[in-house]
């Protein structure tokens, strides 16, 4: 789970980037609500990828067929949900290839940890589309954790890096099981309620988790839950944002002199039914211990 984890975040690094860019130029109202940054530029300006097979029975043409979109929470009549300008069928490929490429093989995997397994075979598959070749064995991603576990070949995991759940090698050919990939790595569908998302107390028109007053004061519309309609309320957004900007920030010694730039501190305190002092900068950003 944990490494699980790590992935995803490493996955958001060149995001957090630019976030943090954001945050140290201006005030927090300037946080734009904005997501698939580092997604958007890794399909440099659409340019077709023959990698990236047709699908049948997919009425957006989005590159997820209908009955994906149904299982995973999608609009099977939206192409481009967050409005990115990248198909949401090759977005997500590629955030699953990102998340994949950074899973710890089987032996290296921590006990109860998401891992991939390949059993090595003696031959090669080749690509028909630009003619690498991959070990032709069988791979799987497991999450011991949910008990999932999903096919995804190697010639699989080069054609998603492309944008593509389908792949076509000399050898193999067929599409990912796309809902059990998104359920063993843990990706969350669109909507998917998370209990730590605690109901705002005070006036929210909108009942997007951000205060009447809040989106005034950071000139959002009051009336609208999902500004970049990308499926996520904005109240859940920008606190989502915030947590990985705060995560990137270096830490400083509270009053430490010569410190010009944002930084996080902590402070040792003493828990009332505790005798040790205990100090967790973790929880600053992700709430983690
Ligand atoms: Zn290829």
């Amino acid at each position: 789970m944990r490494r699980l984890r790590r992935a995803q975040q490493r996955d958001a690094r060149e995001s957090k980037k630019f976030r943090r860019g954001v945050v140290t130029a201006g005030t927090a109202a300037v946080i734009t609500l904005g997501a698939g940054f580092a997604l958007n530029r890794s399909i440099a300006a659409n340019v077709p990828d023959k990698h990236q097979l047709p699908v049948k029975q997919d009425a957006d043409a989005d590159f997820l067929a209908d009955r994906e979109e149904f299982a995973i929470g999608y609009k099977p009549f939206v192409a481009d949900q967050n409005r990115n300008g990248t198909l949401d069928g090759l977005e997500l490929s590629i955030r699953c290839a990102a998340i994949i490429a950074q899973l710890p093989w089987e032996d290296d995997a921590a006990p109860g940890a998401t891992c991939k397994w390949h059993a090595p075979q003696f031959g090669l598959e080749t690509c028909e589309i630009c003619g690498q070749t991959v070990n032709m064995g069988p791979a799987t991603i497991v999450n011991p954790h949910l008990g999932v576990e999903v096919k995804c070949p190697l010639i699989a995991m080069h054609y998603m890096e492309h944008g593509s759940f389908n792949y076509a090698g000399d050898i193999q050919r067929g599409r990912i099981d796309v809902p059990a990939l998104m359920r063993a790595l843990e990706l969350r569908f669109p909507g998917e309620p998370d209990e730590h998302q605690l109901p705002v107390s005070a006036n929210d028109l909108d009942g997007d988790l951000l205060t009447d007053n809040e989106e005034l004061a950071a000139a959002h519309n009051l009336y609208d839950a999902d500004q970049d309609k990308d499926l996520t309320p904005d109240g859940i957004e920008l606190a989502t944002q915030c947590a990985q900007v705060i995560e990137a920030l270096p830490v400083h010694e509270p009053n430490e002199p010569g410190v010009g730039e944002l930084y996080k501190a902590s402070f040792m305190q003493r828990a009332s039914n505790c005798a040790k002092y205990a100090a967790s900068p973790s929880t600053w950003a992700t709430g983690r211990s």
